[in-house]
């Protein structure tokens, strides 16, 4: 057996600020680099979903032949450049071959400048290109905002079922049987598919928590008793195109997997009231975490969740920082705050001086402003860390020459490069002992849960001016599906 191997992921906040070029899957950032032929079976061991493809189709009988893995930090549109090249590598690698198969780690809520579906657009290429007999299996982050050409181009999709991603490899192995299936038995499966009526906030979709944890736990107890495959993405709900929003979908061996499917949608749809999420204005979540911390042992943790730079967010706004020190808050820290003139200015000064800067702010958000004040540069950092925290174990990051600031209670790690405080080593690298601390501000919205869940005496969610809305009614959407509630139990989407 011939599989053609290969990945493309972006995350599309078409609200956000910069764009997705080339460039930027060349970097990877919150992905590893680019990578090519042999580099790409190299990932094997990596936590990502073609290493858990790869090591579930090794063997003697299987040639697995790798083009191109390309993933860029979520931003807004990916360039038709940037689209076009990465995607003519994946096509033109199988174009004229003799394929047995093809598997793809893909996101599923990639946003192009010329085309809302870039998913839909690459699957379709390839499907013209290899013909209708070739199965093709794509795996697909939670966030995915799946489209019916998504769905009709494959002949099967699968998708994360954690939020903390923490089994992305093992949705590649779920791939994996669904190919080996597809290449033994011959005939194709049979599809059903349902989209939600609400979109769902990012911070409700959290597998730790419910709703969401009881809802994939009913999806894998029906794949189990009913003998199908099962996926629920809740989507990306900053996506604006009409097929923005959560998708339950499944494959099955005859018709009976409708039913599968529908009654997994109403059990999602019936309890609409519990994926209503409490958000916190940054004072009042400050005031809180100060009154929980003072009869506490462990951190109270504040997801900034409205600039995570996994969502799109440039993770430079002041918000929180200003409300940290509006209420003087003690034991603090803020991170990772990106600032690359203001990392420079700290390692000109060096440790130990005083620098008066303008931090962060330059993004132009609404409601958002840089922060001008005197800080004192307590350490310098080289920005290299390796991950230890569950969500992708092993990773080795670099984040530029940073620092870590201080302002009264209130320590800030400033870096060059984007990164989500996902992993508690980010605040390491620059001296910041997480466990020790009375309230950490992450810029992140759920993936931090994984790593910092365990130290944390509570978690709040706070929604300081930022690009990513928390609440996808804040955002100014124009293309939606007609009929759509912009949250759960919320207003109806209403052509503008
Ligand atoms: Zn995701």
């Amino acid at each position: 057996m011939r599989i053609l191997i290969a990945g493309f992921q972006h995350e599309t906040n078409t609200f956000a600020p910069s764009k997705t070029d080339y460039d930027d899957f060349v970097r990877g950032g919150a992905f590893p680099a680019m990578v090519r032929g042999a580099d790409v079976l190299a990932m094997r061991d990596v936590n990502i979903p073609i290493g858990g493809f790869i090591r579930a189709m090794e063997g003697p009988r299987t040639e697995l032949v790798p083009a191109i893995w390309a993933g860029a930090t979520p931003a807004a549109h990916v360039t038709r450049e940037a689209f076009e090249r990465i995607a003519a590598e994946i096509v033109d690698a199988a174009r004229g071959k003799d394929f047995d198969g093809v598997y793809l780690d893909l996101h599923g809520a990639m946003v192009c400048e010329h085309d809302d579906d870039g998913e839909g657009a690459l699957l379709a290429a390839l499907r013209a290109v290899v013909g209708p007999r070739v199965p093709i299996v794509a795996s697909l982050d939670l966030h995915a905002n799946v489209t019916r050409r998504m769905l009709e181009s494959a002949d099967a999709l699968v998708a994360y079922r954690t939020y903390p991603h923490e089994d992305m490899a093992e949705a590649g192995e779920r791939a994996a049987g669904l190919l080996k299936r597809l290449l033994t038995r011959g005939t194709r499966y049979h599809r059903a598919a349902r989209r939600l009526p609400f979109l769902i906030p990012i911070n409700g979709m959290c597998t730790m928590v419910e709703p969401a944890r009881g809802t994939y736990g009913a999806l894998a107890r029906a794949e189990s008793a009913q003998g199908v495959a099962l996926s629920f993405a809740p989507g990306f709900p900053a996506a604006d195109f009409p097929e923005c929003g959560g998708v339950v979908w499944g494959y099955g061996d005859d018709a009976r997997i409708e039913g599968v499917v529908a009654d997994l949608t109403d059990n999602i749809v019936s309890r609409e009231a519990q994926w209503v999420v409490p958000f916190l204005e940054p004072e009042e979540a400050v005031r809180q975490a100060q009154a929980i911390a003072a009869r506490a042992t462990k951190p109270v943790v504040i997801a900034d969740t409205q600039d995570n730079p996994g969502g799109g967010g440039d993770s430079n706004t002041t918000g929180m920082l200003r409300a940290l020190v509006k209420c003087e808050a003690q034991g603090a820290a803020i991170g990772l705050m990106v600032d690359g003139a203001a990392a420079r200015a700290a390692h000109e000064a060096g440790a130990g001086h005083d620098i008066t800067i303008a931090l962060g702010g330059q993004s132009g958000v609404d409601g958002d402003a840089p922060f001008h004040a005197t800080f004192r540069v307590e350490q310098l950092s080289d920005g290299y860390c390796r991950y230890d925290g569950p969500m992708m174990n092993g990773k080795e990051t670099h984040a530029g020459p940073s620092a870590r600031l201080s302002l009264g209670g209130v320590q800030i790690v400033v870096s060059t490069y984007k990164d989500q405080m996902l992993d508690r080593n980010l605040y390491r690298m620059a001296g910041v002992q997480p466990e020790e601390m009375k309230i950490l501000v992450n810029k992140s919205s759920v993936h931090f849960r994984a790593d910092f869940q365990p130290i944390a005496e509570a978690i709040l969610v706070a929604k300081a001016p930022g690009p990513l809305r928390a609440d996808p009614a804040d955002f100014p959407w124009t293309r939606l599906a007609p009929g759509m509630r912009l949250r759960p139990l919320g207003p109806v989407f209403k052509t503008p």
